[in-house]
């Protein structure tokens, strides 16, 4: 018999069951015991949530932006007092640590917060007297209904990267997350209401492919936000472009820290070790290439395994840990088919996290932290994203090497140098092919009211989340000419209007 609970969708402020065969299972991937399963949602059904989306729009976007900022008001109200609920869910479905997922709640709110000041940001402009007795102004209205496709490893923050501002500006919004870790979007989708949100003002669909290709596809939507991995992003770029919608594709990443000879080595490691094993490595901000400078490199990798070797990696549940499960079986097997990789490539494994066994989780999906040094950029360990706790040395002669080994990799999400020099940083941020950079800082994260994107392959389209890019992503610019007419000559003109 099987007790497993099944999800629904959330369509139209109502709980909706599944009405197909398709299944998705979920794990708790400490344990490794299945929790739910997830309904994968037929076309039809993705288009009963676009069509709740399209019903809700008219009145939604008439709705004055102040009356809109409210609403999410509210909505962070009931986030904070829910934060710890939230994080247990993110937890049991994810495997992080609870402090880090109430860290990406928190930094899902900060958007939240942005977007309350929704009447400032679409504040448009005005020319007075552009020609004689005639003004113009600009306005910023909403694209119409949006949708989100999103990845598993930030179910919260993620998702509040796009609807707060799509909604903000007058938007209607399907979520599809991802069918991995899907049950916090519906507990949002529960906050959203008792927030007073309008029915059909936001809507959740899960599902997988089926459910993607009709967002992709379907004439209502207009505008695609996704986040995930890049062959998907760049599928869903080109198909929704060519569908004539609007889209943002965010995708994978390989961010590298500079270590320069004159850092200072301890901030240096800590910085490292955090970013590189927090969250088990799977942030698409995380760092997996070290990059060592001159003769620097002994002595990091010393240190730094050091470091690896004591990582207190366990449930998330537990407050001592600082690593959790990677998220699922599959992915398990993946990250360790890379790891015996790199041993294959002739990379040396200075830190080896395969053998680790946590003591009553024994079914849990864990793997120790990874350490591999004298890795090259021929090999598939630096060239491709691994998405897990394996952190990689690159040794390199100077600061010109350092820039000339970024620039040239496809990815171009997030970099950092760690130096004691001005003049070095300055030219690092200058010269380096990447859309985040930190300076002494390991995860330039950039906040709510900046815009968060990469260059390369982690970003298809031209537009960024959140910030300024996401309340331009989000509504349509238009611009007026008028006059009052009173002495206007009766004649036609036939030439263009000269001032
Ligand atoms: P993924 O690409 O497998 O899935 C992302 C979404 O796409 C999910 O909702 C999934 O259901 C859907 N999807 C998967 N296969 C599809 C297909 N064939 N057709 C249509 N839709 C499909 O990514 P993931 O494993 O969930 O997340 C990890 C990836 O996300 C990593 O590559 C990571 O770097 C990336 N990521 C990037 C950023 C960023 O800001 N650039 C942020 C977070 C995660």
């Amino acid at each position: 018999m099987n007790t497993v609970k099944p999800l629904q969708h959330f369509i139209h402020g109502h709980l909706v069951r599944g009405a197909g065969s398709r299944w998705g299972e979920v794990f708790n991937p400490a344990s490794g015991q299945l929790t739910a399963r997830v309904p994968l949602a037929s076309a039809d059904e993705t288009r009963s949530a676009i069509a709740a989306a399209a019903a809700a729009l008219p009145g939604w976007s008439d709705t004055p932006a102040l009356r809109r900022a409210r609403i999410l008001f509210k909505f962070r109200e009931l986030l904070e007092r829910h934060i710890d609920e939230l994080a247990a869910i993110l937890t049991a479905e994810h495997g992080k640590v609870l402090a880090d997922a109430k860290g990406e709640i928190i930094r899902g709110m900060e958007v939240v917060e942005f977007a309350c000041g929704i009447p400032q940001l679409l504040k448009g402009e005005y020319s007075d007297q552009i020609g004689g007795g005639i003004d113009s102004w600009s306005l910023r209205q909403p694209v119409g209904v949006c949708a989100g496709i999103t990845p598993f490893n930030f179910p919260v923050m993620v998702p509040m990267w796009m609807f707060p501002v799509a909604l903000a500006c007058g938007n209607t919004f399907v979520l599809k997350p991802s069918e991995r870790d899907p049950s916090a979007s519906l507990f949002i989708a529960e906050l959203l209401a008792q927030a007073d949100l309008p029915k059909g003002v936001f809507n959740v669909v899960h599902g997988d492919k089926e459910a993607v290709d009709t967002l992709l596809t379907d004439p209502r939507v207009a505008a695609v936000s996704f986040v995930g991995s890049t062959p998907i992003a760049e599928y869903i770029y080109s198909t929704g472009a060519a569908h004539g919608k609007r889209v943002q594709a965010l995708g994978g990443a390989k961010n590298h820290l500079v270590v320069m000879p004159d850092a200072d080595l301890e901030q240096a490691v800590e910085a490292l070790i955090g970013a590189a094993y927090g969250s088990a490595g799977e942030r698409c901000m995380a760092i997996s290439v070290a990059v060592a400078v001159g003769d620097v490199g002994d002595q990091l990798v010393a240190a730094l395994g050091k470091r690896a070797r004591s990582l207190k990696v366990g449930p998330g549940t537990e407050p001592a840990m600082e690593m959790g499960p990677l998220v699922t079986r599959q992915h398990l097997e993946k990250v360790r088919a890379y790891v015996d990789l790199g041993v294959e490539e002739g990379a040396e494994l200075v830190v080896d996290g395969r053998a680790l066994r946590v003591a009553g989780h024994e079914d849990g999906y864990f793997l120790g932290g990874c350490l591999f040094d004298h890795v090259t950029p021929e090999m598939r360990i630096y060239r491709e994203e691994i998405f897990g706790p394996v952190l990689c040395i690159v040794r390199v002669p100077d600061f010109a090497a350092a820039i000339g080994l970024i620039n040239a990799h496809e990815y171009g999400n997030g970099v950092a140098v760690f130096t004691r020099s001005g003049n070095t940083a300055r030219e690092f941020v200058r010269r380096i092919e990447v859309g985040m950079v930190g300076i002494n800082v390991p995860i330039p994260v950039p906040m709510a009211f900046h815009s968060f994107g990469g260059w390369k392959r982690s970003l298809f389209g031209d537009h960024a989340v959140h910030g300024p890019d996401g309340v331009h992503f989000y509504t349509r610019l238009k611009t007026a000419t008028g006059r009052w007419p009173q002495d206007i000559p009766s004649s036609a003109s036939f030439v263009m209007p000269t001032h």
